[in-house]
């Protein structure tokens, strides 16, 4: 085998290509991964549509978001649990940071290394050529950790965890434990808002209040553990929202605010959360200002940025363990196959569907 078939973006927002690309050699301790499942993020509609900020240059494979068996290693690997991993084996794995850096080694914050290497953005024509997640075959380089999948999750929802549910579960660690008597507000009702309320509702939250869109999507957020929704398609007045939580808090407003849509939730969110709350912020896209003068008081405001490799196990570990409470495959509720790729990133593009995802035989 010398190439595989994988959706390569040439130019931004024309269709993607179908193009043959090289299987390259595998340095030691890489992998060659066929891939099973490749699911969509919004960022990839942002990168087909780009470029984004700091300049993709093209062309690029899309997709980050991959899961497949492991189809060749050059040398002996073993998985972030210290177990054997061999050909065949079902696999997920980390993003790379440097761990030389002042973030990797002084403030353990690897999430913002300036070296660090993630997929989907990465030139096809340059070794090793296979980064993106939209292909028949993936490069996994030699640092990644790797997350065996069990049997339990499917490699839908583990490709999913590669990016949405893994940067849910860091938000969650660095936001901390949840008390009883807390109430969780999320913004955002697709893939990052369901999951979220499945694990603000398994963490102990009093109750979990959802305001996003459309009806559709919301169906799925109630199944996923939402106490209520809120439907901004039918309340878009911001400040009915805000009475709406008020009402839902004594009003006081809520414990703590999830923002799983995009940064223009932002000053509204605040709106949202009590003095001395906590805010998370995770959704990415789209630019606000915030009057700080109107902050509420002693709050705490956390910025998400991807994850480490352990979120990546947190999340696969959250979908084997609680398959039976929680609907986890309902919110991947369209499947393409590769030459389908164009379609499939349209309507992630007009929000018809929840994730979607890409299968190969
Ligand atoms: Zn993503
Ligand atoms: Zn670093």
């Amino acid at each position: 085998m010398k190439d595989c078939r994988a959706a390569v973006i040439t130019v931004h927002n024309k269709p993607l290509e179908i193009q043959r690309i090289s299987i390259p050699d595998l340095e030691p301790g890489a992998l060659l991964v066929r891939i099973e499942a490749s699911t969509l993020c919004g960022t990839d509609v942002h990168r087909w549509h780009g470029p984004l900020e700091g300049g993709d240059t093209l062309p690029i494979i899309t997709g980050h978001e991959p899961c497949g068996y492991v189809e060749a290693i050059n040398g002996e690997r073993t998985d972030i649990l210290g177990k054997p991993v061999k050909p065949g084996d079902r696999i997920v794995w980390s993003y790379v940071s440097c761990g030389s850096c002042y973030y990797c080694s002084v403030a353990l914050q690897p999430c913002i290394c300036p070296g660090r290497a993630s997929w989907g953005h990465n030139r096809s024509d340059r070794y090793p050529y296979l980064l993106g997640s939209c292909a028949e075959y993936m490069y996994v380089p030699p640092p990644c950790l790797i997350i065996k999948v069990p049997e339990e999750v499917s490699s839908a929802s583990a490709a999913a965890s590669a990016c949405a549910y893994r940067t849910v579960m860091h938000g969650f660690d660095r936001l901390g434990a949840i008390k009883s008597h807390e109430t969780i507000v999320i913004q955002g009702s697709g893939p990052l808002g369901n999951f979220a309320t499945a694990v603000a509702r398994d963490h102990g939250a009093r109750q979990v209040l959802v305001i996003g869109a459309p009806a559709a999507r919301l169906e799925v957020t109630k199944r996923m553990g939402a106490d209520a929704v809120l439907n901004m398609e039918e309340v878009a007045d911001p400040k009915e929202r805000r009475q709406w939580v008020r009402d839902h808090t004594d009003g006081r407003g809520a414990d703590v605010v999830i923002q799983v849509a995009n940064n223009l939730a932002v000053p509204e969110g605040l709106t949202l959360l009590r003095g001395g709350g906590r805010f998370v912020n995770i959704g990415a896209g789209g630019k606000a200002a915030i009057d700080v003068d109107r902050l509420p008081q002693e709050m705490i405001f956390h910025t998400i940025r991807s994850a480490e490799p352990r979120h990546w196990l947190q999340a696969i570990n959250f979908l084997a363990s609680r398959k039976n409470t929680f609907p986890f495959e309902e919110m991947i509720t369209a499947s393409y196959k590769l030459e389908q790729v164009n379609e499939a990133l349209q309507a992630m593009a007009s929000y018809q569907v929840v994730k979607a995802v890409i299968y190969f035989e």
